[in-house]
Formats: structure tokens, C-alpha cells, sequence
């Protein structure tokens, strides 16, 4: 009996073509059907596998799923998998870290120039027939500017690369685990985080949700930035404690901020951060391009087949990293 792939949201054909004839794929949204939470959490229990994006595996779900051999993760964050309980059963857990590196880096870039230039409210005026109100939408240049990095990893560096070498913008970073960028020497890593939240007029969050880096953004580390500091967040929400951005925001404590990622997704619609002065909001859309799909959905797949079929997968998650 061939194994049994469980997929609770959508990915892209080019992994499921990689998949199907050598598994049996549980695809609700294949046949087009909405099955609920239960029915979902049912499927979970009797696969042998579950490539999941945003959907949580939690460890009541581990301790149920008896047949569960590999979990993949369709993408880098892997916050919403229970790791601790994959470990403790010794499931490993795979995910695509190369495959939307790209795509991330280029939205926070797109959303630093948007919020720079107030794209989104500019080009409503325009849509709602008030051309003439345009005066208003003086932005600022991203040349000669700072751009704090804060998480040096791959989404980081590629954000720091653009923007040191493609825009003309000073970089200043901090990572604990990164000293040095090499070949890029107009990416500063700076020793303390502080540094860079003091000097930054930009700045961009690409570190994982850990308990260390849970509200890093919190009362006393906005205070650090400057009144003209614009934040970007297409890391996690809770990388930043919303209430007090939205403070901030409305008491001009900053200028502006863009967020892709929220403490609760979807986010609810009479959110605070909805109606906040000089903000812009995507759906966590970082890393929905057609090539960065494509390549998460085959990279986990790919995951999915070398455990099941007992080769070393390309991309195991470090497990040390809890410990
Ligand atoms: P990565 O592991 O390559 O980089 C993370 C970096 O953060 C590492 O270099 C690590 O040393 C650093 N770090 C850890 N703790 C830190 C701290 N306290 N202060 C400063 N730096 C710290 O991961 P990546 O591929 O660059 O992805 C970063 C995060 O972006 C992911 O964990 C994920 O949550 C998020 N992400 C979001 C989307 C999206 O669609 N919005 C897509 C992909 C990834």
C-alpha cells in the first residue's frame, strides 16, 4: 500500500506532480471541497506524511498521528510545528529554507519603497477621483538612508545585498550568530542591537519566532528609534508587540510601518493596526511568487519522499536548534 500524504492547503502542481504516483495525496482542495478543522485534525491522524504552509501541527496532533513518518514544511518558518513533540517521537521534520529567500527579500524591498513613497494611499486618491489631492504625497529617497537589518540569515542578506548594492543605502545589521558579511563591506554588523535600532530610518525584521525574539519590537525598544524610522515586518507578527506599534504610529513616535505577518492571521478586520495612521498591510504574501512557490512545493515534496523512502534528505530542520 503506497503511503499517504496528507496537504491541507494549496501548494503547486509541480509538487504534486512529483508526488503522485508515488503516494497517495489527501488534497481536500484538490477536489475543490472545504472540509472543516475536525475533518482536517481526522486526515492529519491517519497519514503517513503532511506538507503544511500556515496549518498548525501541534503535539496533541503528534501524540494521535501513529502512522506519522515525516513532517515538511512549506516554507522556513516553522513556528507552527510542535517541534519539541516531532523530536521527542522522532519524526523529522523538513522544510525548504532556500526556496523563498528571493521572493521575501523582494517584497520587503517593494513594501520599503512603497511605504517610502506612499504608494498605497497615492494610488487610491488617483482610483477615487481625487487626482488634484497629490501635493500631500511627498515621500522620502531610500539613497544615503539606513537601513537596520535586524536577523542576518538568508532573507536578511538579501535584503542588505539589494539595498547596500542596488539602492544606495547604508546598511547597519545585527545578528548574535553573523560577525561579518563577506565580499559586502557596506553591510555593518553592528555588536549590539541597539546600535541599529538608534540609527536606522528603515528598518527590517527577518529573524525566526522564538521565545528570545517574541515581541523584540517591544515598550522599551521603540523608544530606541528614531520619530522618522519606518518599520518593515515580513518576518512573524508576534516578532512585534502590535499594541505598542500601534501607539507609536498614532502618537508619531515613528513614521511609518509596513507588516506582512501578524500575531493572528488572518488578521481580524477591526484590528487596531487597520485603521493606524501611515501603516500598509499584505496578507503574508512574502513569498507567494509563482517561482518561490513552485520551488517550496517541490522542495518539500522532494523532503516528504527521501524520509519515506529512507534516503537523507537535502533539508532537514535543525533540531539542535532547540536545545
Ligand atoms: P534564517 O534562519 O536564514 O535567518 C534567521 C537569522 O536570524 C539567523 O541568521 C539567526 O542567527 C538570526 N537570529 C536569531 N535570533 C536572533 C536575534 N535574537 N537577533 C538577531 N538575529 C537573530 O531564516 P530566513 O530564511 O532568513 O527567514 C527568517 C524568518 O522569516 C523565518 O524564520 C520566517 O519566520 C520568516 N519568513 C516569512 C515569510 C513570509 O511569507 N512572510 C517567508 C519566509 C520566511
Amino acid at each position: 500500500m503506497s503511503p499517504t500524504v496528507f496537504i491541507p492547503e494549496p501548494i503547486s502542481s509541480k509538487g504534486i506532480e512529483l508526488l503522485k504516483s508515488k503516494v497517495d495525496i489527501v488534497a481536500p482542495w484538490l477536489e475543490n471541497k472545504e472540509w472543516s478543522e475536525e475533518e482536517s485534525r481526522s486526515l492529519l491522524n491517519s497519514s503517513n506524511a503532511v506538507i503544511v504552509r500556515l496549518f498548525k501541527v501541534g503535539k496533541e496532533d503528534i501524540d494521535r498521528s501513529s502512522d506519522l513518518r515525516v513532517i515538511a514544511k512549506h516554507g522556513v518558518g516553522v513556528d507552527n510545528i510542535d517541534l519539541q513533540a516531532a523530536a521527542e517521537r522522532q519524526i523529522p521534520v523538513v522544510y525548504t529554507p532556500t526556496a523563498n529567500s528571493n521572493a521575501v527579500a523582494e517584497h520587503t524591498i517593494a513594501l520599503m519603497m512603497a511605504l517610502a513613497r506612499k504608494i498605497g494611499p497615492a494610488a487610491e486618491t488617483v482610483r477615487q477621483g481625487r487626482f488634484s489631492e497629490r501635493i500631500q504625497f511627498q515621500g522620502v529617497e531610500l539613497a544615503g538612508k539606513t537601513l537596520g537589518v535586524i536577523g542576518l540569515g538568508r532573507i536578511g542578506k538579501r535584503v542588505a545585498e539589494i539595498a547596500s548594492k542596488g539602492l544606495g543605502m547604508r546598511v547597519v545589521a545585527y545578528d548574535p550568530f553573523v560577525q561579518l558579511v563577506e565580499g559586502d563591506e557596506d553591510i555593518v554588523v553592528a555588536g549590539r542591537v541597539e546600535k541599529v535600532l538608534g540609527e536606522s530610518d528603515f528598518l527590517s525584521l527577518h529573524v525566526p519566532l522564538t521565545a528570545e525574539t517574541k515581541h523584540l519590537i517591544n515598550g522599551k525598544t521603540i523608544e530606541l528609534l528614531k520619530t522618522d524610522c519606518r518599520i518593515l515586518n515580513t518576518s512573524r507578527g508576534a516578532i512585534i508587540d502590535e499594541r505598542v506599534l500601534v501607539k507609536a504610529l498614532q502618537e508619531g513616535g515613528i513614521a511609518g510601518a509596513a507588516l506582512d505577518v501578524f500575531e493572528e492571521e488572518p488578521i481580524p478586520t477591526d484590528h487596531l493596526l487597520c485603521t493606524a495612521p501611515n501603516i500598509l498591510l499584505t496578507p503574508h504574501i512574502s513569498s507567494s511568487t509563482k517561482e518561490s512557490l513552485d520551488r517550496m512545493a517541490v522542495d518539500a515534496a522532494q523532503g516528504v519522499l527521501d524520509v519515506l523512502e529512507g534516503r537523507p534528505s537535502r533539508y532537514p530542520y535543525p533540531m539542535e536548534k532547540l536545545s
